[in-house]
């Protein structure tokens, strides 16, 4: 099954939305296209509120570098989109969607509680709350004292 497959035949259930197939695409473009050696493996793209499709690349370092969904949230905020609806990350080597770690859904959270991420494997992409992957999760704007 090649990535492509993965993005045509995408599972939707009540309460889930549509799966953002063009965001999907421009994320494999880019992983496909300028993912290079051990230090760029993963691209992430970003739907903003205006439409506009943002995309990145991790930086991989071993003292932390940004996983491609942190890169994204910089990069969007470069070009003045600062309200991503929905968010996708896929591996380099045709991996195809990839799910965001720990730390990625945490920062997703805060920056935009109410985003989306696709996640899924190979015929069954689904598109998700950012909450959803976070149960009970630590909201930071709730324990801030101003
Ligand atoms: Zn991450």
């Amino acid at each position: 099954m090649s990535a492509n497959d993965s993005v045509s035949d995408e599972t939707q259930q009540p309460g889930q939305a549509a799966v953002d197939r063009e965001l999907v695409e421009a994320a494999l473009e880019v992983a496909r296209t300028y993912a290079r050696g051990d230090n760029h493996t993963v691209a992430a793209a970003g739907r903003n509120a205006d439409g506009r499709i943002v995309t990145a690349l991790n930086a991989y370092h071993f003292t932390g570098g940004p996983c491609a969904e942190l890169v994204l949230i910089g990069a969007a905020a470069g070009q003045g989109a600062y309200e991503l609806t929905t968010v996708v990350a896929v591996g380099d080597g045709e991996r195809g969607v990839i799910p965001p770690c720990g730390r990625c859904r945490q920062v997703l959270l805060d920056y935009f509680p109410e985003v989306r991420i696709i996640v899924g494997h190979g015929s069954e992409l689904r598109t998700v709350r950012v909450l959803d992957l976070l149960p009970e999760a630590y909201i930071w704007a709730d324990h801030q004292d101003d």
